[in-house]
């Protein structure tokens, strides 16, 4: 199938015109807590070190700094545009991901792949990384420790890269990335200040592939991603 091809079957599924609504909060009433949480995280990185991408990698090295590193094949570091305007971060190498040492590859890649493309964008355009970059054994969530440990490297990738939007790809990056407990279904559909850029919290392609019905709601939240980074979205597939 060609990429036009695979790109007009995940458009299909989607509405003709997708409806772009960003969520207002109040500035009036007092903030819950998971709001106040939100704010912390959203705070500009401090003191930001100038290194590149390569050096960040280099730093990490055959790392062990969680016990992660002892069941991994691969280190899943991130890929492609490193001065990309976008980047997508998930929550963890998956089986393939491991093996190859690339994020997004099997079928959630695929879709993923396909969502950019649908937004007029490639892959190589945009950088695509994970909260924690070796896989946890049988695909499990990473573990408090293991994302201390690893999530400052995930950080310096994006105050490096400087992007304008981050996407958090389903609920474990969202959360982790806001740090709230709050739902992606209530966190998603509008944007946070972020460590100097603007994240949107949607779901994850592998969540999409067992839930087609919610793939409108995703293409809602990339339009406002497009809107937000002034692309004109194809009305046809190329
Ligand atoms: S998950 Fe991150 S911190 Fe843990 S071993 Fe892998 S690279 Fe190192």
């Amino acid at each position: 199938m060609s990429k036009s091809q695979t790109t007009q079957t995940w458009k299909r599924s989607l509405p003709a015109k997708a409806v772009v609504m960003a969520r207002k909060s109040s500035s009036k009433k007092a903030l819950p807590k998971s709001e106040l949480l939100i704010q912390a995280a959203a705070a500009p990185a401090a003191n930001r070190k100038s290194e590149t991408l390569d050096e960040i990698c280099a730093d990490l090295g055959a790392c062990q700094r969680c016990k992660l590193g002892k069941s991994r094949t691969n280190i899943v570091f991130g890929d492609g545009n490193p001065k990309a305007e976008l980047v997508f971060v998930g929550e963890a190498p998956g089986e393939n991901e491991d093996l190859e040492g690339r994020p997004f590859i099997g079928r959630a890649g695929q879709l993923l792949e396909k969502m950019i493309e649908a937004m007029g964008l490639s892959r190589s355009e945009v950088y695509i990384c994970n909260v924690v970059k070796c896989r946890p054994p049988e695909n499990r969530n990473p573990e408090t420790d293991e994302i201390e440990s690893c999530s400052p490297f995930l950080f310096r990738q994006l105050d490096q890269i400087q992007p304008k939007v981050v996407v958090a790809l389903g609920k474990f990056a969202a959360q982790t990335l806001l740090q709230t407990e709050t739902r992606i279904s209530e966190l998603r559909g509008k944007f946070y200040p972020y460590r100097g850029a603007k994240l949107i919290p949607t779901f994850h392609p592998a969540y999409l592939l067992r839930n087609p019905p919610s793939k409108r709601e995703a293409w809602e939240d990339l339009q406002l991603v497009a809107k937000e980074l002034g692309l004109e979205i194809p009305k046809k597939s190329p």
